[in-house]
Protein backbone atom coordinates (compact mmCIF):
# COMPACT_ATOMS: atom_id res chain seq x y z
CA UNK A 1 0.00 0.00 0.00
CA UNK A 2 0.69 3.72 -0.16
CA UNK A 3 1.90 5.94 2.43
CA UNK A 4 -0.33 6.96 5.96
CA UNK A 5 -2.42 9.96 5.45
CA UNK A 6 -1.11 13.50 4.25
CA UNK A 7 -1.30 14.72 8.20
CA UNK A 8 0.25 11.32 9.52
CA UNK A 9 3.09 11.46 7.06
CA UNK A 10 3.41 15.64 7.91
CA UNK A 11 3.39 14.86 11.35
CA UNK A 12 5.85 12.51 11.72
CA UNK A 13 8.39 14.20 9.65
CA UNK A 14 8.16 16.85 12.42
CA UNK A 15 8.69 13.93 14.81
CA UNK A 16 11.59 12.96 12.68
CA UNK A 17 13.08 16.06 11.97
CA UNK A 18 12.45 17.11 16.05
CA UNK A 19 14.48 13.38 17.44
CA UNK A 20 17.19 13.97 15.35
CA UNK A 21 17.92 17.61 15.45
CA UNK A 22 19.75 17.00 18.86
CA UNK A 23 22.44 15.06 17.39
CA UNK A 24 25.47 16.62 17.32
CA UNK A 25 28.11 13.58 16.76
CA UNK A 26 29.67 13.47 13.59
CA UNK A 27 31.82 15.40 12.12
CA UNK A 28 31.90 17.48 8.83
CA UNK A 29 33.68 16.55 5.64
CA UNK A 30 36.59 18.38 5.15
CA UNK A 31 38.89 16.45 2.52
CA UNK A 32 37.35 18.34 -0.16
CA UNK A 33 38.16 21.93 1.35
CA UNK A 34 35.28 23.44 0.75
CA UNK A 35 32.71 21.24 2.46
CA UNK A 36 34.49 22.19 5.63
CA UNK A 37 32.86 25.73 5.27
CA UNK A 38 29.01 24.48 5.82
CA UNK A 39 26.44 25.33 8.84
CA UNK A 40 27.39 21.87 10.41
CA UNK A 41 23.99 22.61 12.01
CA UNK A 42 21.57 22.61 8.55
CA UNK A 43 19.25 19.66 8.64
CA UNK A 44 16.11 19.44 6.24
CA UNK A 45 14.21 16.53 5.52
CA UNK A 46 11.60 16.03 2.28
CA UNK A 47 9.57 13.15 1.48
CA UNK A 48 7.67 12.62 -2.11
CA UNK A 49 4.83 10.41 -2.66
CA UNK A 50 4.57 8.34 -5.80
CA UNK A 51 1.51 9.89 -6.14
CA UNK A 52 3.64 13.38 -6.48
CA UNK A 53 2.72 15.25 -2.93
CA UNK A 54 5.58 16.75 -1.40
CA UNK A 55 6.56 16.85 2.48
CA UNK A 56 9.67 19.22 3.83
CA UNK A 57 10.55 20.45 7.43
CA UNK A 58 13.35 22.40 7.91
CA UNK A 59 16.46 23.58 5.70
CA UNK A 60 14.83 21.21 2.56
CA UNK A 61 15.54 23.48 -0.29
CA UNK A 62 19.00 24.42 0.96
CA UNK A 63 21.36 23.58 -2.02
CA UNK A 64 24.23 21.36 -1.59
CA UNK A 65 26.76 18.99 -4.12
CA UNK A 66 25.09 15.92 -4.73
CA UNK A 67 28.47 14.21 -4.20
CA UNK A 68 28.35 10.04 -4.29
CA UNK A 69 24.52 10.42 -4.24
CA UNK A 70 24.93 11.05 -7.67
CA UNK A 71 26.74 7.17 -8.48
CA UNK A 72 23.20 5.79 -8.05
CA UNK A 73 21.29 7.74 -10.94
CA UNK A 74 24.56 7.94 -12.84
CA UNK A 75 24.82 3.76 -12.49
CA UNK A 76 20.60 3.86 -13.47
CA UNK A 77 21.05 5.67 -16.80
CA UNK A 78 24.23 3.79 -18.05
CA UNK A 79 22.27 0.85 -17.73
CA UNK A 80 19.23 1.72 -19.28
CA UNK A 81 21.67 3.06 -21.86
CA UNK A 82 24.17 0.02 -22.74
CA UNK A 83 22.11 -2.83 -20.13
CA UNK A 84 22.91 -4.31 -16.99
CA UNK A 85 24.66 -7.01 -17.91
CA UNK A 86 27.65 -5.40 -19.41
CA UNK A 87 27.82 -3.32 -16.69
CA UNK A 88 27.32 -6.01 -14.36
CA UNK A 89 30.55 -7.48 -16.13
CA UNK A 90 32.57 -4.66 -16.16
CA UNK A 91 31.78 -2.99 -12.61
CA UNK A 92 29.99 -5.49 -10.86
CA UNK A 93 27.20 -5.44 -7.58
CA UNK A 94 29.26 -7.08 -4.59
CA UNK A 95 30.02 -4.85 -1.77
CA UNK A 96 33.87 -4.35 -1.20
CA UNK A 97 33.57 -3.89 2.87
CA UNK A 98 36.24 -1.43 2.06
CA UNK A 99 35.71 2.70 2.61
CA UNK A 100 34.66 4.30 -0.59
CA UNK A 101 37.77 5.66 -1.51
CA UNK A 102 39.57 2.42 -1.63
CA UNK A 103 42.33 1.26 -3.49
CA UNK A 104 43.01 -2.16 -1.75
CA UNK A 105 39.73 -3.23 -3.09
CA UNK A 106 41.17 -2.76 -6.18
CA UNK A 107 44.39 -4.05 -6.02
CA UNK A 108 42.87 -7.35 -4.51
CA UNK A 109 40.47 -7.82 -7.06
CA UNK A 110 42.49 -7.17 -10.23
CA UNK A 111 41.16 -4.38 -10.47
CA UNK A 112 37.89 -4.81 -10.71
CA UNK A 113 36.03 -1.85 -9.48
CA UNK A 114 33.13 -4.49 -7.56
CA UNK A 115 30.12 -2.09 -7.07
CA UNK A 116 29.31 1.06 -9.18
CA UNK A 117 29.04 3.01 -5.85
CA UNK A 118 32.21 3.15 -4.30
CA UNK A 119 34.90 5.47 -6.29
CA UNK A 120 36.69 3.23 -8.75
CA UNK A 121 33.48 1.98 -10.03
CA UNK A 122 31.59 4.96 -9.65
CA UNK A 123 34.58 6.65 -12.16
CA UNK A 124 34.38 3.33 -13.91
CA UNK A 125 30.47 3.95 -14.72
CA UNK A 126 31.03 7.05 -15.43
CA UNK A 127 33.50 6.68 -18.12
CA UNK A 128 30.48 4.14 -19.56
CA UNK A 129 28.25 6.96 -20.20
CA UNK A 130 27.38 7.80 -23.97
CA UNK A 131 29.33 10.63 -25.76
CA UNK A 132 32.44 10.36 -27.31
CA UNK A 133 33.84 13.81 -25.68
CA UNK A 134 33.93 13.98 -22.04
CA UNK A 135 31.92 17.00 -22.56
CA UNK A 136 28.90 15.21 -24.21
CA UNK A 137 29.54 12.84 -21.53
CA UNK A 138 29.16 15.50 -18.70
CA UNK A 139 26.02 16.83 -20.79
CA UNK A 140 24.30 13.03 -20.44
CA UNK A 141 25.22 13.09 -16.73
CA UNK A 142 23.59 16.67 -16.30
CA UNK A 143 20.37 16.20 -18.74
CA UNK A 144 19.81 12.63 -17.06
CA UNK A 145 20.42 13.94 -13.54
CA UNK A 146 18.12 17.08 -14.30
CA UNK A 147 15.30 14.59 -15.68
CA UNK A 148 15.14 12.40 -12.31
CA UNK A 149 14.69 15.77 -10.56
CA UNK A 150 12.40 17.61 -12.57
CA UNK A 151 14.57 20.71 -13.10
CA UNK A 152 17.26 21.60 -14.67
CA UNK A 153 20.25 21.19 -12.04
CA UNK A 154 23.09 23.27 -12.40
CA UNK A 155 26.98 23.20 -11.28
CA UNK A 156 28.52 23.96 -8.22
CA UNK A 157 31.41 25.45 -9.60
CA UNK A 158 33.11 26.30 -6.39
CA UNK A 159 32.81 22.58 -5.36
CA UNK A 160 33.67 21.65 -8.00
CA UNK A 161 37.13 23.73 -8.29
CA UNK A 162 37.79 22.73 -4.64
CA UNK A 163 37.31 19.03 -5.46
CA UNK A 164 39.67 19.17 -8.91
CA UNK A 165 42.35 20.28 -7.14
CA UNK A 166 42.21 18.33 -4.34
CA UNK A 167 41.33 14.84 -6.00
CA UNK A 168 44.41 12.86 -5.99
CA UNK A 169 43.48 10.07 -4.62
CA UNK A 170 40.41 9.73 -7.49
CA UNK A 171 42.99 10.09 -9.83
CA UNK A 172 44.84 7.72 -8.72
CA UNK A 173 41.79 5.18 -8.41
CA UNK A 174 41.57 6.25 -12.09
CA UNK A 175 45.56 5.61 -13.36
CA UNK A 176 44.73 1.93 -11.32
CA UNK A 177 41.96 1.01 -13.21
CA UNK A 178 43.57 2.01 -16.67
CA UNK A 179 47.01 0.28 -15.48
CA UNK A 180 44.57 -2.85 -14.88
CA UNK A 181 43.12 -2.09 -18.36
CA UNK A 182 39.45 -1.42 -17.29
CA UNK A 183 38.74 1.92 -18.60
CA UNK A 184 38.62 2.56 -22.19
CA UNK A 185 38.67 6.67 -21.52
CA UNK A 186 41.24 8.94 -20.62
CA UNK A 187 41.51 8.42 -17.01
CA UNK A 188 41.62 11.83 -15.96
CA UNK A 189 38.98 12.42 -18.49
CA UNK A 190 36.80 10.17 -16.44
CA UNK A 191 37.42 11.63 -13.35
CA UNK A 192 36.68 15.46 -14.50
CA UNK A 193 33.25 14.33 -15.43
CA UNK A 194 32.64 11.70 -12.04
CA UNK A 195 33.90 15.25 -10.31
CA UNK A 196 31.17 17.71 -11.96
CA UNK A 197 29.05 15.09 -11.46
CA UNK A 198 29.60 14.78 -8.04
CA UNK A 199 29.36 18.67 -7.96
CA UNK A 200 25.60 19.09 -9.15
CA UNK A 201 23.67 21.42 -7.11
CA UNK A 202 20.51 19.97 -5.00
CA UNK A 203 18.70 20.31 -2.14
CA UNK A 204 16.43 17.75 -0.39
CA UNK A 205 13.46 18.08 -2.24
CA UNK A 206 15.03 17.62 -5.57
CA UNK A 207 16.59 14.39 -4.13
CA UNK A 208 13.04 13.12 -2.81
CA UNK A 209 11.87 13.45 -6.35
CA UNK A 210 14.75 11.66 -7.79
CA UNK A 211 14.35 9.27 -5.22
CA UNK A 212 10.81 8.81 -5.96
CA UNK A 213 11.35 8.28 -9.41
CA UNK A 214 13.09 4.93 -8.67
CA UNK A 215 10.42 4.55 -6.53
CA UNK A 216 7.59 5.03 -9.05
CA UNK A 217 8.83 2.44 -11.56
CA UNK A 218 11.34 4.85 -13.31
CA UNK A 219 8.29 7.65 -14.08
CA UNK A 220 8.93 11.20 -12.30
CA UNK A 221 5.79 11.26 -10.12
CA UNK A 222 6.01 15.30 -10.42
CA UNK A 223 6.88 16.04 -14.38
CA UNK A 224 5.23 12.71 -15.21
CA UNK A 225 8.35 12.07 -17.44
CA UNK A 226 9.49 8.13 -17.98
CA UNK A 227 13.25 8.78 -17.16
CA UNK A 228 14.32 4.87 -16.53
CA UNK A 229 12.39 1.76 -17.31
CA UNK A 230 10.99 -0.02 -14.40
CA UNK A 231 13.49 -3.14 -14.75
CA UNK A 232 16.44 -0.69 -14.34
CA UNK A 233 15.07 0.97 -10.99
CA UNK A 234 14.89 -2.78 -9.33
CA UNK A 235 18.50 -2.80 -10.70
CA UNK A 236 19.62 -0.36 -8.70
CA UNK A 237 17.91 -0.58 -5.75
CA UNK A 238 19.42 -4.04 -5.22
CA UNK A 239 22.50 -2.43 -5.76
CA UNK A 240 21.89 0.46 -3.31
CA UNK A 241 20.84 -2.38 -1.04
CA UNK A 242 23.44 -4.08 -1.09
CA UNK A 243 26.18 -1.05 -1.72
CA UNK A 244 24.67 2.47 -1.03
CA UNK A 245 26.38 2.95 2.33
CA UNK A 246 29.81 1.25 1.26
CA UNK A 247 31.29 -0.69 4.62
CA UNK A 248 27.85 0.29 6.87
CA UNK A 249 25.53 -1.14 4.16
CA UNK A 250 24.09 -3.87 6.39
CA UNK A 251 23.77 -2.10 9.24
CA UNK A 252 21.73 0.52 7.40
CA UNK A 253 19.79 -2.28 5.77
CA UNK A 254 19.42 -3.80 9.34
CA UNK A 255 18.24 -0.70 10.77
CA UNK A 256 16.48 0.70 7.95
CA UNK A 257 15.06 -2.22 5.50
CA UNK A 258 14.87 -0.09 2.15
CA UNK A 259 17.43 0.89 -0.09
CA UNK A 260 19.36 4.28 -0.09
CA UNK A 261 22.53 6.28 -1.10
CA UNK A 262 25.01 8.45 0.92
CA UNK A 263 26.92 11.54 -0.07
CA UNK A 264 29.84 13.16 1.81
CA UNK A 265 28.46 16.50 1.58
CA UNK A 266 25.84 15.18 4.23
CA UNK A 267 22.84 14.18 1.83
CA UNK A 268 20.65 10.67 2.42
CA UNK A 269 18.55 9.60 -0.31
CA UNK A 270 15.80 6.32 0.43
CA UNK A 271 13.52 4.72 -1.85
CA UNK A 272 10.52 2.83 -0.80
CA UNK A 273 9.44 1.11 -3.56
CA UNK A 274 5.86 1.75 -5.16
CA UNK A 275 5.30 4.55 -2.05
CA UNK A 276 8.25 7.26 -1.93
CA UNK A 277 11.43 8.78 -1.86
CA UNK A 278 12.70 10.32 0.77
CA UNK A 279 15.71 12.76 1.55
CA UNK A 280 17.54 14.44 4.00
CA UNK A 281 20.77 17.02 4.58
CA UNK A 282 22.53 17.13 7.54
CA UNK A 283 26.39 17.42 6.89
CA UNK A 284 28.03 16.02 10.16
CA UNK A 285 28.94 12.30 9.52
CA UNK A 286 29.68 9.40 10.90
CA UNK A 287 32.95 7.70 9.92
CA UNK A 288 32.00 5.50 6.94
CA UNK A 289 30.69 9.09 5.49
CA UNK A 290 27.38 9.19 6.20
CA UNK A 291 25.19 11.65 7.94
CA UNK A 292 24.28 11.03 11.38
CA UNK A 293 20.73 13.04 11.56
CA UNK A 294 20.00 11.62 8.32
CA UNK A 295 19.69 7.77 9.36
CA UNK A 296 18.59 8.97 12.45
CA UNK A 297 15.57 10.50 11.18
CA UNK A 298 15.55 8.01 8.13
CA UNK A 299 15.37 5.12 10.88
CA UNK A 300 12.51 6.63 12.21
CA UNK A 301 10.52 7.25 9.09
CA UNK A 302 10.69 4.19 8.14
CA UNK A 303 9.57 2.91 11.58
CA UNK A 304 6.63 4.78 11.75
CA UNK A 305 5.81 4.74 7.96
CA UNK A 306 5.89 0.92 7.58
CA UNK A 307 8.63 1.09 4.67
CA UNK A 308 11.06 -2.40 5.54
CA UNK A 309 10.51 -4.34 2.87
CA UNK A 310 11.60 -7.65 5.15
CA UNK A 311 8.74 -6.47 7.53
CA UNK A 312 5.53 -8.99 6.31
CA UNK A 313 2.94 -6.67 8.22
N1 LIG B 1 33.15 13.45 -4.86
C1 LIG B 1 33.40 12.65 -3.68
C2 LIG B 1 34.64 11.81 -3.89
O1 LIG B 1 34.85 11.34 -4.98
C3 LIG B 1 32.22 11.77 -3.38
C4 LIG B 1 32.42 10.86 -2.20
C5 LIG B 1 31.21 10.65 -1.36
O2 LIG B 1 30.22 11.38 -1.42
N2 LIG B 1 31.30 9.66 -0.50
O3 LIG B 1 35.42 11.63 -2.99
Amino acid sequence: GALPGWDDVESLLHGAYERSAAATDGVVADYIPILAAVDPDLFGICVAEVDGGVHAVGDAVHEFSIQSISKAFTYALVCQEIGHEVVGVRIGVNNTGLAFNSVVALELNDGHPMNPMVNAGAIATTALVPGVTPTAKWEFVQDGLSRFAGRRLTLDVTVYESEAATNLRNRGIAQLLESYGRLDVDPLDAVDVYTKQCSLRVNTRDLAIMGATLADGGVNPVTGERVVDESICRDTLSVLAATGFYERSGEWLFEIGVPGKSGVSGGIVTIAPGKAGLATFSPRLDSAGNSVRGQRATAYLSRTLGLNVFASG
